[in-house]
């Protein structure tokens, strides 16, 4: 095997909700690998990237960035390209989970979880694809869905989000057919119950009964998602692009 071929070095990789959990310790693995790091969260993640450049001496930046605003997402794209002098990959994978049954949806939960996971995903795909169209550079994007958005979870009801990662892994493979011609690859992970502050906080009986309905007989970590990450924005994938990759202890295959 080629010894780079699975390289991030002179990369610049950008991830969104990456203040915490999946994207925290996916953007920890990438600068493992050698990338420069961007950090967008609602949340101040400038502890997180300080740690990230610290312990594996590679640049890093931090933008407060809500994923739903179009424009606050141009800007910060905008801000990160000029902080960092380039950017070459997106780890497209801020989102949020709501358990509430499809009849106690009130309007506004309904959108939240749509704006955040689908429009938002959209709003930071596009900003990234029109600045690399704009310079005339190649990138590579992984897109976090899910594998609600293959099967329905139970018992809790999260129609929004089943929904809205269904609508991810589509969005994925129609960008990655439109992008193709330039040089963009799109691709999604879809993660099945991973151990993170989004499903730690969940009633234990909710837990429990996912634990027992999960071929592998336990949670998955962020760290089991890394490697597929890294696969899919190097130059080890240089032909793939509209995956959907499901990682998920094989609960999708029973
Ligand atoms: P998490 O621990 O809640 O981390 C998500 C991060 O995104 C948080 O820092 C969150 O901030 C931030 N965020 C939320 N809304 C945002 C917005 N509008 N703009 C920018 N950042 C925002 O979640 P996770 O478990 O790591 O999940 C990461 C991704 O994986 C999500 O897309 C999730 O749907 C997906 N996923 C997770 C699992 C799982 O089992 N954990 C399984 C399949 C897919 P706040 O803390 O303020 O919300």
């Amino acid at each position: 095997m080629k010894r780079d071929l699975f390289s991030l070095k002179n990369k610049v990789a950008i991830v969104t909700g990456g203040n915490q959990g999946i994207g925290k310790v996916v953007a920890g693995y990438l600068a493992d690998a050698g990338a420069d790091i961007v950090i967008l969260d609602i949340q101040d993640a400038s502890k997180t990237a300080e740690g990230i450049a610290e312990e594996y001496g590679v640049r890093t930046a931090a933008f407060t960035c809500d994923v739903t605003d179009p424009q606050a997402v141009d800007t910060c794209i905008k801000a990160a390209a000029e902080k960092m002098g380039t950017l070459d990959l997106l780890f497209n994978n801020a989102g949020i989970c709501l358990h509430k049954d499809a009849l106690l949806c009130t309007p506004e939960d309904w959108l939240k979880v749509i704006n955040v996971n689908l429009n938002g995903i959209f709003f930071v795909a596009q900003a990234f694809g029109k600045y690399l169209t704009d310079h005339n550079k190649k990138g590579n994007i992984v897109n976090t869905a899910s594998m609600s958005g293959t099967i329905v979870n139970i018992p809790q009801g999260q129609a929004s989000y089943n929904a809205s990662k269904a609508g991810v892994a589509h969005l994925t493979k129609s960008l990655a057919v439109e992008w193709a011609d330039k040089g963009i690859r799109v691709n999604s992970i879809s993660p099945g119950y991973i151990r993170t502050e989004m499903t730690g906080t969940v009633r234990q009986d909710w837990q429990d009964y996912w634990v027992s309905t999960i071929p592998f007989g336990r949670m998955g970590t962020p760290e089991e998602l890394a490697g597929a990450v890294i696969y899919l924005l190097s130059d080890a994938s240089t032909y793939t692009s509209g995956l959907d990759m499901l990682i998920d202890g094989c609960f999708t295959v029973v």
